[in-house]
């Protein structure tokens, strides 16, 4: 074994697609990406928080641009790919990111609640992971990592529409991943448990929730946003080739308790 050989974490000339890279987890493993050479391309569907975003990686002279795009939106995801391989030449890593939550107890969620969250989380990914693996048929080569949550394989209150997605979501990484290894293509999923972002400051304001969720983990703090950076470099490299079909719980211990 010639150690001078390893495969690396470095993305030097990857390209790099985070959908809701704009905010919260998306960001962090979006500017994790560029920090290890990657062109990366951020998506949502607020032009101010993309700019944002795009703001402060390229302050850090980090690579990174944005495009406007819906994921519920099948026309909209498809136009995004097609305009990254135009301009880049190839679409390497996805990070198949972007989702939202309505928590609601079971007899409150409505039909329009259920919809969003699937429709966002669920059928979402599913579009981009459709679009960009066409792509990466073509180039015999890529990473997918879709975003679950612990809640893809564990219950909890108020989490109907967004447990189902989550453990929605696992499945479709299995199937994937055994669909695209032929085409060198690793498909796996990152599972956080709660990380302080947009989406779930207003829920962790709780004092009384947020020691419950602490008092959950084994190393007895929330997640960070440096916690998901490891994690998404280390599937989107060369060095997790033999890595597929896995779901990586980033999670503080939670779910082996
Ligand atoms: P966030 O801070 O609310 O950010 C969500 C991102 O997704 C934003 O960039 C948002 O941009 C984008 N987005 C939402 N709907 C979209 C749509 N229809 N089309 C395109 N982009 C859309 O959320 P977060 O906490 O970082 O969560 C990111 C992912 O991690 C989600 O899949 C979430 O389920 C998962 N997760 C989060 C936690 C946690 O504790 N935070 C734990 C486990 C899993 P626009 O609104 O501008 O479109």
């Amino acid at each position: 074994m010639d150690f001078s050989q390893l495969p690396t974490f470095r993305l030097d000339g990857k390209i790099a697609l985070v959908t809701g890279g704009s905010k919260g987890i998306g960001l962090a493993m979006a500017g994790a990406l560029a920090s290890q050479g990657a062109e990366v391309i951020i998506s949502g569907r607020n032009i101010t928080d993309l700019e944002q975003a795009v703001g402060l990686m390229t302050s850090q002279d980090l690579s990174v641009s944005y495009i406007q795009s819906d994921v519920t939106d099948k026309k909209q995801v498809d136009d995004m790919i097609n305009q990254i391989v135009e301009k880049h030449g190839s679409l390497d890593i996805l990070i198949n990111n972007a989702g939202m939550n309505i928590r609601k107890p079971l007899l409150e969620v409505e039909e329009k609640d259920w919809d969003q969250v699937i429709d966002t989380n669920l059928k979402g990914i599913f579009f981009v992971g459709q679009a960009a693996s066409r792509q990466m048929i073509s180039q015999k080569s890529g990473r997918i990592i879709n975003i679950s949550s612990i809640l893809g394989g564990i219950g909890m209150p108020f989490q109907t529409s967004y447990a189902a997605s989550k453990g929605g979501i696992n499945q479709m990484t299995k199937v994937w991943a055994s669909e695209l290894s032929p085409h060198q293509i690793t498909v796996n999923a990152i599972a956080p448990a709660y990380i302080k972002t947009p989406m779930t400051e207003p829920w962790l304001d709780d004092e009384e929730r947020y020691k419950t969720i602490v008092s959950n983990t084994m190393t007895n703090r929330i997640g960070e946003l440096e916690d998901l950076a490891g994690p998404a470099v280390f599937l989107s490299s060369d060095a997790s080739s033999y890595v597929t079909g896995q779901i990586l719980y980033v999670d503080g211990g939670w779910t082996a308790k």
